[in-house]
């Protein structure tokens, strides 16, 4: 009799939304529940998806956090004092990528999106390692809880492989592999949704498509072995774009200067600010403090939410964009998605998805709590008993 296998199956973006009104493999994951995400963007969820931990706990939230003494932009600093145009162009804006990259050794993801030139010398990126390797994150990992318990397993994600590779690929490996773990991250449907989550044909095509992906894979095992357990899991949902909205303009009519007063970081749902002086403080408090597009997030909230950070490296205020609109152009870019996700974890849109096949404790409802269903799935820690989980909100939902 061969060991069992379980299959780990991140899939980006695979929102519950997408999937409560809809069967996915229901008649092998049996178990279809929601997950309440945190608040930010893929950079965050899945180290809290892998770690466990809220990001003020494992350290990574958005992309970019400020420190100027340390970031890999730092030798781009007299790029600033050229004439726009020179230095904000797509050439040198890939190469000053390109030479950060190899200059600072980082191996996670590495983008610059649309972050100006001159903003830079001010940022470190995150992601300085592959997360879905052990010591990718500050805090332990489930990689390294499979590498400390002596567990056998393969990982395929796009660092080396797209969906369609991963999808062909992960068959034959089910089959035939001798790890005790297949953990898969499918990066591509975040992708499609960003541009067509208003398409329902469209949605439905790919879901359907990576059902029948999924399905191969878990019949490749079914045939080899008797014990084979599949988790399907995601980060984030999708929550579609109504409006865009250009927050910077009305942030550049205060007469404030960046650099010298602030520094703004737009992203796609969120604007976050240093303030280096009363003056801008106040005209920064009163834009945004009665502002019809979203709302600036008290410390108490920010602090439940898992994002608060004492040192102020993500930012000092933190706006958050109503969910539907984007904040656009942003320094994420220009494009107007017909989707985005990093809305409050509240919107009902943003949660993601737990599919399983085997039933999990009830107490089960938020990404942070996919890691000990992972250690607990493999025996690394005992099986939680219902007199435990009945302590906690349950919040299962029939499929
Ligand atoms: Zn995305």
């Amino acid at each position: 009799m061969r060991e069992p296998l379980s299959i780990y199956v991140l899939v980006d973006a695979l929102g519950w939304e997408l999937v409560r009104g809809r069967p996915f493999l229901d008649d092998v994951l049996i178990d279809k529940r929601w997950l309440v995400t945190i608040l930010g963007y893929s950079s965050g969820a899945i180290p809290s998806l892998l770690s466990g931990r809220y990001p003020n706990q494992h350290g990574h939230w958005n992309l970019f956090y400020r420190s100027p003494g340390a970031s890999p932009f730092r030798w781009t600093r007299p790029l600033g004092r050229l004439p726009r145009p020179l230095v904000e162009n797509p050439v040198s804006r890939r190469v000053v990528k390109h030479l950060a990259r190899r200059l600072s050794g980082y191996t996670g993801y590495f983008s610059i999106y649309d972050y100006p030139v001159a903003h830079l010398p001010q940022f470190d990126l995150t992601e300085k390692r592959d997360i879905y390797q052990p010591g990718g994150l500050d805090c332990p990992s489930i990689f390294d809880g499979f590498r400390d318990a002596g567990v056998r397993w393969e990982c395929y994600n796009y660092h080396s492989h797209t969906d369609a590779e991963i999808l062909a690929l992960a068959p034959r490996r089910a089959a035939e592999t001798d790890a005790r773990v297949l953990f898969l991250y499918l990066s591509g449907l975040d992708n499609y949704l960003h541009f067509h989550v208003h398409e329902p044909h469209g949605v439905a095509a790919q879901l359907n498509w990576y059902e029948a992906g999924l399905r191969r894979v878990w019949e490749a095992a079914r045939r080899e072995r008797d014990d084979v357990r599949m988790f399907v899991f995601s980060d984030h949902g999708m929550t579609p774009v109504r409006w865009t909205y250009d927050l910077g303009r009305d942030v550049e009519s205060l007469d404030l200067r960046i650099g010298a007063d602030y520094l703004p970081a737009y992203d796609s749902t969120m604007a976050r600010f240093w303030v280096w002086n009363d003056r801008a403080r106040r005209r920064l408090l009163d834009l945004l403090g009665d502002h019809p597009c979203g709302t600036l997030l008290e410390r108490a909230e920010l602090q439940r939410l898992g994002v608060w950070f004492d040192d102020d490296r993500y930012y000092q205020l933190l706006f958050l964009m109503r969910p539907g609109v984007l904040l656009c152009p942003s320094h994420m870019g220009s494009i107007r998605f017909a989707g985005m996700h990093g809305y409050h974890p509240s919107e009902p849109t943003a949660d993601a998805v737990l599919l399983a096949s085997t039933p999990v404790d009830r107490a089960v409802d938020h990404i942070t709590h996919v890691h000990d269903l992972i250690r607990e799935d493999l025996g690394i820690i005992p099986k939680r008993t219902d007199a435990t989980a009945e302590r906690l909100p349950a919040r299962e939902v029939a499929a």
